[in-house]
């Protein structure tokens, strides 16, 4: 058995404050939320934030979640986008009560504005997007009123019916909601509600050609699924007065949108659509590269999503954009893999040692635990014999000061093995040490001396003649800056891609129980970092994601602050 989770961390959260408060007063009975994804992209792990809050706090307060998707921009959304969300929200380790997508609501939509049209509330203006824009104004100037924006009720009603039927061409006209083009909120600037885009919906087909916009669309769509708390990120503050203009004009369910901090990580672009660019143009394999911020790509490198759910509770929402360092996810993610992977030897970058004082023939099975973090997990057996490898780093001819490694005349600790002390090498032609030579004290079986004798390093080893091989794949970030959007001018954010972010290496050698290990599972690579079993892994061919090396940098810079 795993060691259970650690509670999770009680951090600020101002939105459970608010949930409790509405529920004291009565101002709801019961928690409802949504997750709204747009199915134009995979999700990353800012969405992940989003995800742990929409169904976390609904969780806690024995409250229901729906997933929906907010599926208004016909030219991006995409089946494929669809099915992958799903995928990783129940990866993430939550399910839905209900599952809607704003286009179930396109006909209600459409009633709804006709009968703001009849209210007064609405027009069909001719100008286009650009037109629009032009005459919305500034900050400090109100916008000029559309020459539209006064015709006749049912000249509009007609306009907007025609609109509907494909009269017009794309961008032809719009339908904007009649507000105030002096209010100080741009967002109240008769915005628009309609467009006119014929193009084939993943699901409407091309039933329809004028789509709503995110803000007409958002709020009905949150009051038809009668949602309490509408959580989004902090840049819709500003269309909150929008939110709530359009539910009061028609009188509908009361839901109430609350913004929280967006996930910003150091080193990491947290944009679908600059994900989708990346995709493109094959700076990553897709969209599930391990080294892409993707859930389908953390996933594959080996991040557990109980880690990822320690993360979010830890970081928590705050009223404030900031940056999070990407130290504190891959803390997060070491210290669940450190409860819960198995250890094991493998070493990536083989040097042959040869115990010459050693049976040839002999096989030994040593006793090795499987994580001392988790009796239960128990142990195994890893065969010994005369000639192993070692990491290569863990020999040096000339040994500088301080390493206290395998070095000539030196004796260090076999993990779980013997004590052996180096007494020659063998090099090739250019000079490079391709065998390393030892004698062993069969009284240090297990790894201790009788009599007291210490060493300065233990290394780990695989037996030549049983290891399997294996290819490991190294990660290190996919940028350079921990501001990956800093550039030059002229420059794209691609310039600041990390030429090494991937460095493979063929030819590994694993301990033999790691025959069969199936894709998906996590290892600790002793003294190496923790690694996962990657897709592209076959029974006869192993290939391992390192998820991230053993030194925790966020934990010394946390100690530091303190
Ligand atoms: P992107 O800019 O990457 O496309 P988005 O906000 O357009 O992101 P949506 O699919 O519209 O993506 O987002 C679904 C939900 O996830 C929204 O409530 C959104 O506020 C939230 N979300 C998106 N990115 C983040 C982030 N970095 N941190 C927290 N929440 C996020
Ligand atoms: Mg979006």
């Amino acid at each position: 058995m795993v060691n259970p989770e650690p509670a999770t961390v009680s951090a600020t959260n101002f939105i459970r404050d608010i949930i409790s408060e509405d529920l004291r007063n009565g101002k709801y009975q019961h928690v409802q939320t949504r997750f709204p994804p747009e199915p134009n992209g995979y999700l990353h792990i800012g969405h992940a934030k989003a995800i742990c809050l929409d169904f976390g706090l609904a969780r806690e307060f024995g409250g229901r979640t729906n997933l929906r998707f907010d599926d208004t921009n016909p030219e991006k959304e995409e089946t494929e986008y669809v099915d992958s969300i799903q995928e990783d929200v129940r990866w993430l380790g939550f399910e839905w009560d209900g599952l809607y997508y704003a286009s179930d609501y396109f006909d209600q939509l459409y009633e709804w504005a006709v009968q703001l049209i009849r209210a007064g509330k609405a027009y069909v203006d001719d100008l286009t997007a650009d037109e629009v824009r032009q005459r919305r104004g500034t900050l400090t100037e109100p916008g000029q009123e559309s020459p539209y924006r006064n015709r006749g009720l049912e000249e509009n009603v007609d306009l907007f019916e025609r609109m509907k039927q494909g009269e017009f061409p794309n961008g032809a006209r719009s339908l904007r909601a009649k507000i105030d083009m002096a209010s100080p909120n741009m967002n109240m600037r008769d915005p628009v509600m309609y467009r006119i885009v014929h193009a084939s919906h993943h699901r409407t087909g091309n039933r329809w050609c004028i789509y709503p916009t995110y803000d007409w669309a958002h709020g009905q769509s949150d009051s038809l699924e009668r949602v309490t708390h509408s959580m989004c990120t902090l840049e819709f503050a500003d269309h909150q007065p929008l939110y709530k203009w359009f539910i009061e004009q028609l009188r509908i369910f009361p839901s109430q949108q609350i913004e929280f901090d967006r996930l910003n990580l150091t080193y990491t672009l947290l944009s679908k659509r600059k994900l989708l660019q990346l995709v493109r143009e094959g700076h990553v394999s897709g969209w599930d590269d391990p080294r892409m911020p993707t859930i389908s790509g953390i996933r594959r490198r080996g991040y557990p999503p109980q880690a990822i759910r320690a993360f979010c509770a830890a970081i928590g929402a705050g009223r404030t954009n900031g940056t999070t360092d990407f130290a504190m996810l891959e803390h997060f993610v070491r210290e669940d893999l450190n409860r819960r992977a198995s250890r094991v030897m493998a070493v990536l970058r083989p040097l042959k040692l040869v115990i010459d004082n050693y049976p040839e023939g002999q096989v030994e099975e040593m006793d090795a635990i499987n994580n001392p973090e988790d009796a239960a997990a128990g142990s195994r057996r890893v065969p010994f014999s005369r000639v192993l490898y070692i990491e290569n780093d863990d020999f040096r001819e000339a040994p500088p000061k301080g390493y206290y490694r395998l070095s000539p005349g030196r004796e260090v600790r076999l993990r779980y093995g013997y004590f052996v002390t180096c007494t020659s090498v063998v090099k090739d032609a250019s000079g490079s040490v391709v065998e390393v030579h030892c004698t062993y004290d069969p009284a240090t079986r297990g790894g201790n001396a009788p009599d007291g004798r210490k060493v300065k390093a233990t290394i780990h080893w695989v037996s030549a003649a049983h290891a399997i091989a294996g290819e490991v794949r190294l990660y290190d970030k996919l940028f350079t800056k921990p501001d990956p959007s800093e550039v030059e001018e002229g420059r794209e954010f691609t310039a600041n891609l990390n030429p090494e972010s991937l460095a493979v290496l063929d030819g590994c050698r694993l301990e033999p129980s790691l025959a069969g290990a199936q894709p998906g599972a996590r290892y600790q690579f002793e003294r190496l970092g923790y690694f996962c079993v990657d897709l592209d892994s076959t029974p006869g061919a192993l290939v391992f994601n390192r998820t991230v090396a053993l030194k925790d940098t966020w934990a010394k810079v946390e100690k530091k602050s303190h």
